[in-house]
Parts: structure tokens; sequence; C-alpha cells
């Protein structure tokens, strides 16, 4: 048996040498880290859900006519991707004020904005990722205008396509997290959709509790991830021969018993 090629390993994935030239395998880890890796942890079985969430919800957008990296989910913990040269920006896409919004600008968590609001982040994790403007994108070449057309043309239709996604499963989507990447043919290169889509990069309540079903559960320490993230994929349908569906309520309150000292209610 050989041993295949490592080519990055980031904090919730490691991408391997794909089988032909020009993909890759992206493999999901149980890992969970928030503020920049400054808190670490596992959430056990994370990589599984999300694997299979990002692939759904994925082939669902190429359906839509949104190209993305993503060929074939492999097994439980890696699908098969188109290798891309990856654009150095993580494109946010806010529809209700939280998070790093509500405290830059102080607005109150959960407040409807009054149009989505796409903000772009600088990819780097020794600067901690900082938000920037359109002009430093053009200013140091991090994409071109026509780059940026396509990214923000996609990051809305992507939008609406999942708020409705969500919204049929009773769920919110607050915001959520995209990155791109180039493919090259001949002399031409277009924009993908690449890295993943999943309750790591966004922000998903309950449309009746407002209960947080995403990573927020693990960066605030609420307790819970592992149900939250399965909670979405059974909804989504996700989960064989499980109760599909928004059906019942979702109770999360012994969470909250537990997060006042007493302890959880089994
Ligand atoms: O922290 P902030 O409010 O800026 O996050 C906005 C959205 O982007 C959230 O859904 C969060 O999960 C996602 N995000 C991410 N990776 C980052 C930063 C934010 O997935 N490095």
């Amino acid at each position: 048996m050989s041993r295949r090629t490592k080519i990055y390993e980031g904090k919730a994935k490691i991408l391997y040498e794909g089988p032909e030239p020009g993909t890759l395998i992206q493999y999901f880890k149980d890992d969970a880290t928030a503020f920049n890796a400054q808190k670490k942890g596992t959430i056990s079985g994370k990589g599984v859900i999300n694997n299979r969430i990002s692939e759904h919800v994925f082939t669902r957008l190429a359906h839509i006519g949104i190209p993305t990296h993503f060929i074939r989910r492999l097994n439980m913990r890696e699908q098969l991707v188109r290798q891309v040269d990856i654009i150095p920006l993580e494109v946010v896409v806010r529809n209700v004020a939280a998070g790093s919004l509500s405290k830059r600008l102080g607005i109150e968590e959960g407040e409807p904005l009054p149009h989505t609001l796409i903000e772009y982040y600088y990819k780097d994790d020794a600067l901690g990722d900082p938000l920037i403007a359109e002009e430093h994108i053009a200013c140091f070449n991090w994409a071109s205008q026509d780059e940026m057309q396509d990214i923000s043309s996609m990051a809305i239709r992507i939008n609406d396509f999942m708020c409705g996604m969500f919204a049929a499963i009773d769920i919110r989507l607050i915001d959520f997290k995209l990155e791109f990447g180039r493919i090259y043919d001949g002399d031409y290169s277009r924009v993908i959709l690449a890295d993943e889509i999943s309750p790591d990069g966004c922000r998903l309540w309950d449309m009746h509790t407002g209960e947080k079903l995403d990573k927020d559960r693990f960066r605030r320490d609420l307790g819970g991830e592992e149900e939250a993230y399965r909670e979405v994929a059974r909804r989504l349908g996700l989960l064989n021969g499980e109760d599909n569906g928004p059906g019942e309520v979702f109770d999360m309150s012994h969470h909250r018993s537990r997060l006042r000292g007493a302890p959880p209610k089994k």
C-alpha cells in the first residue's frame, strides 16, 4: 500500500492528491476551531455530517447552474473535488445581524438587515482574516473586476437558493461564508465555488425557537453541537432510516440547564 500525498491540512479538512490530475480528495475532520484557532476541540461525527451536508448543498447548487469544485462523495468522510487555485477571500453573506457584524457595529443579534450584505475578508490566518474593501482586492490584485462580478452574483444566487432550502425545513439562514477558486482552460480561467457549505460556516437558527444549529454552539460553549449538526442533516433528509423533515420541535433545553450548572439530563 502506498501512502497518499497530503497537499494541505486546514483546521477542519485535509486535501490529498486525487486519482487523476486536476482532482483532489477532500477529507472532513471532526476537529473544530474558533477565534482563529485560539479555541480548539472536536465535535464527534462532525466530519461525516459535514461531508453529507456539503455534498447535498453543492449538488443542488449545481442543479441551478452554480459551477462548483464538487465531483462526487467517495465515502463517509471524503469527497472528490476539482483542484482549484483558491482566491484568498472569505466571502461572507449576511441576511440578519450576528457575530462579528453585531460586535463591530453594535447592531443587536437577530436584527434583520435591510438588504443582503456581502463582506470580504482577506484569507490569512496570521493576520486573523481581516475585513477588507473591494478596493483592497483590486489594489492588491487578489481577484480581477470580472472575477469579483462573478463572485458577487454567484453569492447572491447561492444565498437566494439556500434561504429557500433552509426555510423549507424551518431553518433561518442568518449568514454564511463562501470560498471560490480558479480553474484554467488553456488561456482562460473561470471562477467556481470551492471549500464546503456546512454548519461550520453558516449560522442556522431554528425558525420558531431561534435555537442555534451551527458552530456557534461550540464557539459560545452552548453544548449540544453534535445534536445540532445531526438535526440539520436530519431535516435535510440525509440521515438514513431516521425520521426526516421539520416534524417535531427540536429541544435543546437540557443544554441550557447544563450551562446554568445543573448536570445534563439524559
Ligand atoms: O464571525 P462572523 O460573524 O464574521 O461570521 C460570519 C459567517 O461566516 C458565520 O456564518 C461564520 O460561521 C462564517 N465564517 C467562517 N469562517 C471564518 C469566518 C466566518 O465560516 N473564518
